[in-house]
């Protein structure tokens, strides 16, 4: 199938969408397809909401955590154990803001993502709390390293605090302040702590290699860790969003530098050139 075509496809499915009532009949074509972004994220947003399968590799995630700790705790050195983790789509389900932005027919925005934020209505993942509480309770000490902004810490811990997380008092959170690599702040918690594990749905989360790296230095990164998924690095499934989908972009960005945000329907041509075609 050309692109063309796959893009004509992609909007005769919509405007089908359209006609099942999902959506108001009236937009326009053009509409469409600056929507179509939108409504793409669904299937992602609903197999994290809805699929066993999500919840089972968090699970799996969590069990291999869990083991970590265990082994770690058997070993007779007196060094201080640390987890690293990430927050969001890792210990923290925002998949409600995914749906909001779903029914108010936009993408991510900082404005919508600070209003979510500041809600603290958040869920758990699936796993998390009980994997938390367990690390608490054999004395690890847990650093909760986000890149949401360090505005945001009251409002998270809130969140966590009503979800039942351990450790949730500002020293164990290291919130983003000026970069978004989050290698100095793993540096500055391994000076002090032997860190049993690093968990996140983002590869940026475990290793500097993954910093704003473009698709091939990600995969050829991930082939060369191949060891150390599911030991040292504990991988979360993301299907919505995360720097996987970032570096789809990245070209475009290079080629339009005036350019501070990518159009919707450039979004849309980008992922449909994006399919690999056998
Ligand atoms: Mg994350």
């Amino acid at each position: 199938m050309s692109k063309h075509i796959s893009i004509t496809a992609g909007i005769i499915g919509i405007t089908t969408v359209a006609i099942l009532g999902f959506k108001p009949i009236s937009r326009t074509i053009s509409e469409m397809v600056k929507l179509a972004p939108v409504e793409q994220n669904v299937l992602g947003v609903i197999y994290q909401q809805r699929a066993a399968e999500y919840r089972a590799l968090c699970f799996q995630a969590y069990n291999i955590a869990m083991s970590k700790i265990d082994n770690a705790a058997k070993s007779k050195k007196t060094a201080k154990l640390a987890v690293i983790t990430d927050l969001d789509e890792t210990a923290i389900d925002n998949s409600g803001y995914a749906v909001r932005c779903y029914n108010e027919e936009h993408g991510y925005t900082d404005d919508s993502w600070n209003k979510w934020c500041n809600d603290a209505v958040a869920d758990s993942v699936p796993g998390s709390v009980t994997f938390f509480k367990y690390a608490d309770k054999k004395g690890v000490t847990i650093f909760y390293v986000s890149n949401r902004s360090n505005a945001a810490l009251t409002k998270t811990m809130e969140n966590m605090k009503r979800l039942g997380f351990p450790q949730v008092s500002e020293e164990h959170f290291k919130l983003k302040t000026t970069t978004s690599s989050k290698e100095e702040r793993r540096r500055e918690i391994a000076k002090n702590y032997k860190i049993v594990a690093l968990l996140g749905d983002n590869l940026v989360d475990m290793d500097a290699a993954f910093d704003k790296a473009p698709e091939n230095v990600r995969q050829h990164a991930a082939d060369s860790l191949r060891m150390v998924w599911g030991d040292r690095y504990i991988v979360f499934p993301n299907a919505t969003y995360g720097d996987w989908e970032n570096a789809l972009y990245m070209d475009y960005r290079k080629a339009h530098p005036e350019a501070k945000s990518i159009s919707p329907d450039s979004v849309y041509a980008i992922r449909v050139r994006a399919l690999k075609q056998y």
